[in-house]
């Protein structure tokens, strides 16, 4: 996991409207190694969707460069995988025939895929539940079909834009470390946004904090945890978490009053 695949160099971003500018990105700069799980977290319209939004080529930059090296030591542009907070299941598709439906569209439904998407079923426990509804799935179903449907066009990098938001606590407990059991035995490298400070502890190899907005690389920590089982619990009762959790709460609660004060001189911006 020593190879850095993706390298962001001094990406600057603004949105233009009728009523002015407004700078989003400020020269963001860092790596993601191959294999890594790298957590995203900073103040809320900071500018974290921006800035997945850029690595998906969904936006260009206004400046800087974002480059790839991939392990065979190709720089193609790579497989991204993107997956959102609402799971954008079409509830009158199968659970099936959601997943397959990007390798549909992308005319890649071919016997080898369709087996693939078979045994992605069968690991993580849908294959029962392929011909149901999205209805008649609960949350953390929903989202782990939303993975496979990713997972099934076989992405070198995820990007995950706070997919467990929409889940209540407990729920999102046991789905975000199920999702990212799944993640971490697929080896695949992921950014994930969150602005739940446990999740991206528990969850990440190493968190980016960045600023308000425009949003810059404000700090990085680096999570090593002692875990005792590999419950979704674990890395919450880890001896480091307290200290981790501490580190970023400060790192964060600067941004956050640069904000509030940024908005109490400025309350129309
Ligand atoms: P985050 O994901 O950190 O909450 P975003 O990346 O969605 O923040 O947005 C960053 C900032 O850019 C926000 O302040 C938002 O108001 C602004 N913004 C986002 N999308 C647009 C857009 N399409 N047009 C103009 N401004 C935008
Ligand atoms: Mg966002």
């Amino acid at each position: 996991m020593n190879e850095p695949l993706l390298t962001l160099k001094g990406i600057d971003f603004s949105y233009h409207s009728l009523t002015g500018e407004i700078p989003a990105l400020k020269s963001i700069t860092f790596q993601v190694k191959n294999g890594e799980f790298l957590a995203l977290v900073g103040p809320s319209g900071c500018g974290k969707s921006t800035l997945l939004n850029i690595i998906a080529k969904l936006s260009e930059p206004e400046n800087g460069t974002i480059s790839f090296q991939n392990p065979d030591g190709s720089i193609h542009y790579p497989r991204i995988g993107y997956m959102l907070q609402h799971d954008h299941l079409f509830e009158w598709r199968s659970v099936y025939r959601n997943i397959i439906l990007g390798l549909e569209i992308q005319k890649k439904l071919t016997s080898k895929n369709k087996e693939h998407v078979d045994q992605l079923l069968k690991d993580y426990g849908l294959y029962a539940f392929r011909h149901k509804k999205p209805s008649e799935l609960s949350g953390g179903m929903r989202q782990r079909a939303a993975l496979i449907r990713t997972l099934s066009l076989d992405p070198e990098i995820l990007l995950l834009d706070e997919p467990f938001s929409a889940l209540d606590y407990q729920t999102r407990l046991t789905v975000s470390a199920d999702i990212c059991h799944i993640i971490r035995q697929s080896g695949k490298t992921a950014i994930l946004i969150t602005h739940d400070l446990s999740e991206a502890i528990s969850i990440a190899d190493r968190v980016l904090v960045l600023s308000a907005r425009p949003a810059s690389v404000k700090a990085e920590v680096n999570i090593h945890l002692t875990l005792a089982d590999d419950s979704p619990l674990a890395a919450r009762k880890a001896p480091e978490f307290g200290a981790y959790f501490n580190q970023l709460w400060e790192e964060l609660s600067n941004e956050k009053t640069k904000k509030l004060n940024f908005l109490h001189k400025n309350p129309f911006c």
